[in-house]
């Protein structure tokens, strides 16, 4: 029998939960970019002469591109990271106007900064707490200006330990510290929260710092921060998608991907529903933080149904299995799979669980002496000559379920 705690990450032994999986795939999507950026760095000079200035301005434009989607799409942090990039590739292209070492400061500022960007949570394009990041980007904007322009920047390196700053290459000691310090910190950011935008920040980082690094090719830096640019542009589109199409509470595709998946479907095809038996008890007897749990951990066993299906949340206590290219003869056994599976696991309630929504003694007490046990009843339906659009067939579905919390519950109906 296997078994969970109510509190930390649902998981069923051996398996990974959905969201997981996909924090992989941004990542991939940002390395695969960042190689792209550098293999681009090979065709610049094969460039046609009337587009010559793209390497010049494309940094802007990719940056205009990451900022017009991010304030729609309300990310805050993909906003402030873009306006850092901006800043940094205009003091490269002042570089001739100003101290020559001044880009240094820009090479520790900006994945420094970008890094203490991605550890703050989100909280929206033009809200307050953006706002005050803003500020402070533009505060150390002006200080970095005031300093290189009354010559204290030189007089400041000059005074750091030889070893700090001597370096046969353009980045001395203390510049690749900071900026390797910055690439951890995102880095571990990233790995804890797993999502596009975290990937895409982590990924502007280690750009910003390898253009950098390529000071001297030509070149290098501009199409890497137009590559750390467009790597935020893509992580909000990733992060829009996630919106619209999973579900956040279970990590499971949702309804809105259903019905994608459904336009799609031709030939045979078996639709499955499934309801959570006397949930609402659940949450009046457990409290809706373990009603949540409930939903994750069954959600963890719908994701790994087998039969080549695919399950998504179809809305409240309710989801939906596509089997294409099965008859509902055929998904009966993955679905009594699941349906035991489900019965059979218990939830372990942590006492310590009770510091949430509720804290009614009674409802502590029975939280602390058993595990939970949920069931789950399921109605199949087919395509047929009958029944030959999807939404039908989901429908027939839906029916089936009724017949199947009729006769008992805990139970799969056709
Ligand atoms: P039945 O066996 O007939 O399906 O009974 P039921 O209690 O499961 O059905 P009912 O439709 O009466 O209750 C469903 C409950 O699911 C009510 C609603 O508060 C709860 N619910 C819906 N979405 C969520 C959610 O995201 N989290 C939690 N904790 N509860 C939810
Ligand atoms: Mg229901
Ligand atoms: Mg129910």
């Amino acid at each position: 029998m296997q078994a969970m705690t109510a509190s930390g990450r649902a998981g069923v032994p051996g398996s990974l939960p959905p969201l997981r999986e996909r924090g992989w795939r941004s990542g991939l999507v940002q390395l695969g970019l960042y190689l792209l950026g550098l293999g681009a760095l090979a065709f610049i000079p094969f460039l046609p002469p009337g587009l010559a200035g793209i390497p010049v301005y494309g940094p802007f434009l990719c940056i205009a591109v990451a900022v017009a989607l991010a304030i729609p799409f309300n990310r805050g942090r993909a906003v402030m990271a873009a306006c850092c990039l901006a800043f940094v590739y205009s003091l490269h292209l002042a570089r001739a106007f100003v101290s020559p070492h001044a880009f240094l400061l820009g090479a520790v500022l900006v994945p420094v900064d970008i890094a203490i960007i991605a550890a703050f949570r989100e909280r929206g394009a033009l809200s307050r707490h953006t706002l005050r990041q803003a500020l402070f980007v533009a505060v150390q904007v002006g200080f970095a200006a005031w300093l290189v322009s009354q010559g204290l920047w030189e007089v400041l390196l000059g005074k750091l330990p030889a070893t700090w700053t001597s370096s046969a290459h353009a980045l001395p000691p203390f510049v690749l510290g900071a900026v390797a310090v910055a690439g951890l910190a995102s880095a571990v950011v990233m790995w804890s929260r797993r999502t596009a935008i975290d990937a895409a920040l982590c990924s502007a980082v280690i750009a910003t710092a390898t253009g950098f690094w390529m000071i001297d090719v030509p070149h290098g830096l501009p199409v890497l921060l137009a590559t750390a640019a467009l790597g935020i542009a893509i992580g909000v589109l990733q992060d829009a998608h996630r919106f619209a199409f999973f579900d956040e509470l279970t990590g499971l595709p949702a309804r809105r991907a259903l019905e994608e998946k459904l336009l799609a479907l031709t030939d045979r095809f078996a639709i499955a529903m499934v309801d959570v038996d006397h949930f609402k008890r659940v949450n009046d007897d457990h409290g809706h933080d373990t009603g949540d749990q409930v939903l994750r951990m069954i959600a963890v066993h719908l994701s790994n149904v087998g039969g080549g299906a695919r399950a998504y949340r179809y809305g409240g206590e309710e989801f939906a299995i596509v089997f294409p290219g099965r008859s509902a003869r055929e998904a009966v056994p993955h679905l009594e799979a699941l349906r035991v599976g489900v019965a059979d696991y218990v939830l372990y309630l942590r006492a310590d669980g009770a510091s949430t929504a509720d804290a009614d003694p009674k409802k502590q007490r029975r939280r602390t002496a058993h595990g939970l046990k949920v069931t789950i009843s399921i109605g199949i339906a087919e395509r047929d000559p009958r029944l030959n659009r999807p939404d039908h067939v989901l429908r027939a579905a839906d029916q089936a379920l009724y017949r199947a919390k009729a006769r008992g519950r805990n139970r799969i109906s056709r």
